[in-house]
């Protein structure tokens, strides 16, 4: 009997709580899949350092743990306060200006000094993830001036957003530039895009991370009004998408979320396209051992709701618990995996594909579902195959064979999809096939005996897509030697 395999992937951002190799080391055996860089803060050396100390103990391990650069994108964020934080009244006035040095109760200074040209009378303007609540009363040439609606303590670097979004700072700042190179130059797998409002601002991301020699996967993050609109446009332009619930709730309204969540994962999944579900999942567990009953239910939800994975932020990157919160969060997973309706979706008879290789996919899936058989092995170059499957539930883990090493590291962000190391096994048929099933056993995915299907593309060893469908019980028709 094999044990039950998480399906829904985690990924766990790095930061002070959690860049030792004692406890990188632990983060990995309690089941982390990604790891997150945020280049909001670090330096690249900082981020060189965990990628170097990461790699090493995954080589160790033997898991394969996929690293993901975040960009700090345009957040606009206040200066600096005279004694690091104020106490804003609500009724008082305050005033965002630019030219202001040094914050005081009366105001303070703005990273993005063309915010006064975005902003109008009788927008509502929220501070530190909505904390704090402004109205613009008025502008008066670099100042914004404004009534504090919901007051509150407010500290250094605060991130402003304005309610409904239109602000017009561009997804890509020189930074995030910067940034990609250093990505690439780490041969990052993947690259997640903060703030962008349009399907151009990937094509963006893409053009430059290519330039810089890199094939990273690239992830919108859907935190914006704009992005919202433009989600189709947006999705035919990157890789993934993340339900960025952060920013995406001062844009849109905290309430407007879960329906969102659940559009965005089944707009992403028919587009082709992976999703994660990220911010304040696990949020308890910073300062706490075991996480709320709400907690638990989002979790559980986003799983049902059908993302490729949940991410967490602060709780392993400052939390007291990083390992704590990990183990927590991939119980729940696999618990609610029960329970999700293992039926193959039933859109998979409307959708349309004139691929060959999507038609063995789908016709792959379908086979293995009503054959109840173990495993599917998609032998891969690129993934895509692996990646077509995973978007319909057929309740048949995926296994993705591949002897391109970025590809492994690719896939493993993929729901439902565990990446297997394939030998050099050369390009004769039946040394491919044994050297598949040789690799599905010692990976612990099937036994002899096992049904499994297989997909792969023939000629064997001249690159191409997928067109072959083979349904193998494990062990069987060995050619002899
Ligand atoms: P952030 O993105 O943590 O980089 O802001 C996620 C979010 O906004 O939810
Ligand atoms: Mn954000």
């Amino acid at each position: 009997m094999s044990i039950r395999k998480r399906t829904t992937k985690i990924v766990a951002t790095l930061g002070p709580a959690s860049s030792s190799p004692e406890v990188l080391t632990r983060l990995v055996e309690a089941g982390i899949d990604v790891v997150r860089l945020n280049f909001s803060h670090g330096t690249a050396a900082d981020h060189k350092g965990r990628v170097e100390t990461l790699r090493g103990l995954i080589e160790q391990s033997g898991r394969t743990v996929g690293i993901m650069a975040d960009l700090q994108g345009p957040k606009i964020r206040i200066g600096k306060f005279a004694g690091s934080k104020v106490l804003l009244k609500n009724g008082q006035s305050f005033v965002l200006d630019a030219e202001c040095e040094l914050g005081t109760t009366d105001c303070v200074g703005l990273d993005y000094p063309e915010l006064v040209n975005d902003v109008v009378n009788g927008d509502v303007l929220l501070l530190d993830d909505g904390r704090i609540v402004m109205d613009v009363d008025h502008v008066d040439g670099t100042q914004i001036h404004c009534i504090v609606r919901q007051g509150g303590e407010l500290s250094n670097n605060k991130g402003i957003n304005r309610q409904g979004g239109g602000l017009s700072a561009p997804a890509l700042t020189p930074k995030d530039m910067e940034d990609i190179r250093t990505a690439a130059s780490l041969g990052i797998d993947y690259v997640a895009v903060s703030f962008p409002k349009s399907g151009d601002d990937m094509r963006l991301a893409r053009a430059l991370l290519q330039a810089a020699g890199s094939h990273a996967l690239l992830v919108a993050k859907i935190e914006r009004v704009e992005a919202v609109d433009n989600l189709e446009h947006i999705l035919d332009a990157t890789d993934g998408v993340m339900v960025a619930r952060g920013d995406l709730a001062v844009e849109v309204g905290d309430a407007a979320v879960p329906a969102l969540q659940k559009k965005i994962i089944r707009m992403a999944r028919e587009h082709n396209k992976f999703v994660i579900t990220a911010t304040q999942m696990m949020e308890s567990m910073i300062h706490s051992p075991v996480p709320t009953r709400a907690e638990v239910s989002d979790v559980a939800n986003a799983v049902l709701d059908g993302t490729d994975a949940v991410m967490l932020s602060a709780e392993t990157a400052a939390g007291e618990y990083p390992v704590e919160t990990v183990a927590a969060m991939a119980r729940i997973c696999l618990e609610a995996e029960k329970t999700a309706d293992t039926a193959l979706d039933t859109h998979f008879l409307n959708r349309v594909f004139t691929r060959i290789d999507q038609s063995i996919a789908m016709a792959a899936l379908f086979a293995a579902h009503h054959l109840k058989v173990k495993a599917i092995a998609a032998l891969t170059e690129s993934g895509s195959t692996a990646l077509w499957m995973s978007r319909l539930n057929a309740g048949v883990p995926i296994y993705a064979l591949t002897q391109e090493v970025a590809t492994r590291y690719k896939v493993s962000i993929f729901k439902g999809v565990f990446p297997v190391m394939m030998p050099q096994s050369g390009h004769e048929r039946d040394d491919v096939l044994r050297a598949a099933e040789d690799a599905m056993i010692a990976s612990g995915a099937v036994e002899p005996g096992d049904l499994i299907v297989l997909t792969i593309g023939e000629p064997i060893g001249k690159p191409g897509g997928t067109n072959t469908l083979k349904i193998i019980k494990v062990g069987e028709h060995r050619p002899a030697h």
